[in-house]
């Protein structure tokens, strides 16, 4: 057996065992991982400063701190979360229970990214743990040093047999998906996205694909410049443009455009000083493939600002590209790189057109004064996220799902989204053994009569508010009970 069988084998005991269900050990496992953000920050800063060059209170503010948002949010709703959900019933189940219970899938295989590698492996383990599945997770082996700082640290602090961490590459990953999960949870770009899809359909698996893209941004020209470009470059330049939903290119009218540019250039300054390569706020890019592919999209469009770099220090400068044409090479996929091409449009509406011709975003992003314009925005695309007038920040918010649409991916997640997205919602329907003549309508020999019945059961909608609306549909069911035993049998 390989290393990554028997993972996955001592995941499957370990859950049949039962123990991952009980609601205690869910908040006792949440309660250790909150732990091990509180004791390991500086080891976990530290190996994220090597992979990315982030700053030990970038990785608190990006990674870490969200985290132990969505773990403190967890353990405070799992009872809510997990408790059995009642429904609306009809004429024919008034008298019987009708609730949703949700359960746990099974176990759950998490791939994570390198970009913001405990943001994108942790944050789907939590919804794992609180919907009381087991998981395998499988950091990326781009980031080399948290990958095997997370393999040491979460089992010391988490049940081991029930959540091991498989580190290793492509050929690691290709053998954990020929193992059979109960759903697979993916982090990474579309490509590898249709791979996984593929494995998993073998095994009639459900994934959740959390992939990329190339997320619009378009700025209007009533609003405040200087302040959309502030977020659109803290947007942007944030981890090097490493970021799934930072904006990927900007759309605005030629009116407009040199303020654009002035505007982000006096952000960059403000931000990362006249040298970006020796601010500690200042990321590097993940390796020298990513720096050869991000070099080569500046090729054929004209620099406005940065485009200085140095290959073996993996730096790239905050960089701005003007009058980009769609058909240039940093127009054709998502940049993932401190690129920011801007593209002339003659309006808002020539602006939809162009987003709405490409691929659906992860997000997408308005600036503007005008109500109206960010409504048409909202009406007339669509995109896995929408904000106005800010960048990043929805991924905040645990109340709002998060996740793509089309292109950018399946499924979402973030606080109860993610309980729901790992847990099966079974509808249950307890009925007790009496009134046998108010089923009698749909026993054969079927008639018009009965057809006639089962209609007004069926279909009668009565809204009168709660206690009037039980009132009525228990006197509705008492009579029809009597109706049905006269009459009908
Ligand atoms: P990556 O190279 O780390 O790959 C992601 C995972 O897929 C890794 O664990 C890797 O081992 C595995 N993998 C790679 N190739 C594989 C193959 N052929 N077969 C099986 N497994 C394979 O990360 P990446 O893809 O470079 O990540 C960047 C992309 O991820 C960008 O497109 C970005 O937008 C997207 N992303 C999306 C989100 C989100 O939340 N939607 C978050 C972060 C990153």
């Amino acid at each position: 057996m390989s290393r990554e069988q028997q993972a996955v084998a001592r995941a499957r005991k370990a859950f049949e065992t039962g123990r991952s269900k009980c609601l205690e050990h869910r908040i006792r496992q949440l309660k250790n991982l909150q732990r091990l953000f509180i004791e390991k920050q500086s080891v976990i800063s530290d190996a994220v400063k090597k992979d990315l060059n982030k700053s030990e209170v970038g990785t608190q503010l990006y990674e870490t701190l969200g985290l132990e948002g969505e773990i403190s949010l967890a353990i405070k709703k799992l009872k809510e979360w997990a408790a059995p959900r009642p429904v609306e019933k009809n004429l024919m189940t008034i008298s019987d229970t009708v609730y949703i219970k949700p359960e746990p899938l099974g176990v759950v295989l998490i791939i994570g990214a390198w970009n913001y590698p405990w943001a994108v492996t942790i944050q789907p383990l939590i919804g794992a743990i609180a919907a009381g599945n087991a998981a395998v997770v499988k950091p990326s082996e781009v980031c080399v040093h948290t990958s095997k700082v997370m393999e040491d640290l979460l089992p010391l602090y988490i049940d081991k047999e029930l959540y091991p961490v498989v580190t290793g590459g492509v050929s690691e990953t290709q053998e954990l998906l020929r193992q059979r999960f109960d759903h697979i949870f993916y982090t990474g770009n579309s490509m590898v996205g249709k791979l996984i899809m593929e494995a998993a359909a073998k095994h009639l698996t459900p994934v959740t694909l959390e992939l990329g893209g190339k997320s619009p941004c378009y700025i209007d020209k009533d609003c405040d410049i200087s302040i959309a470009c502030r977020r659109i470059a803290w947007g942007k330049y944030t981890n090097c443009g490493q970021t799934c939903i930072a904006p990927d290119y900007i759309l605005c009218e030629p009116s407009v455009l040199d303020r654009v540019i002035e505007e982000v250039k006096k952000s960059i300054k403000e931000f990362y000083t006249d040298n970006p390569k020796t601010c500690p706020d200042y990321g590097r890019i993940i390796n020298q493939r990513h720096f050869k592919r991000i070099m080569n999209m500046l090729e054929d469009s004209a620099i406005a600002a940065g485009g200085d770099n140095d290959e073996s220090d993996c730096y790239i400068a905050p960089t701005v590209l003007r009058d980009v044409k769609p058909e240039a090479k940093v127009m054709q996929e998502e940049i993932f790189g401190p690129l920011l091409p801007i593209l002339p449009v003659n309006g808002l509406g020539e602006a939809i057109k162009f987003i709405n011709k490409g691929e659906k975003p992860l997000a997408l992003y308005v600036f503007s004064s005008d109500d109206k314009v960010i409504k048409r925005m909202t009406d007339e695309t669509s995109s896995g996220g929408l904000l106005a007038n800010d960048c990043l920040v929805h991924y905040s918010v645990s109340s709002l799902p998060f996740g793509g649409v089309g292109n950018s991916g399946m499924g979402c997640y973030h606080g109860k989204f993610s309980f729901d997205q790992l847990s099966h919602l079974r509808g249950c329907l307890i009925k007790q053994l009496k009134m046998e003549g108010v089923n009698s309508m749909r026993y054969p020999p079927h008639t018009l009569k009965k057809l006639g019945w089962a209609r007004f059961f069926i279909l009668n909608n009565v809204d009168m508010g709660w206690i009037g609306r039980m009132t009525l549909l228990a006197v509705l069911a008492v009579v029809a009970a009597v109706v049905l035993q006269k009459y009908l049998l």
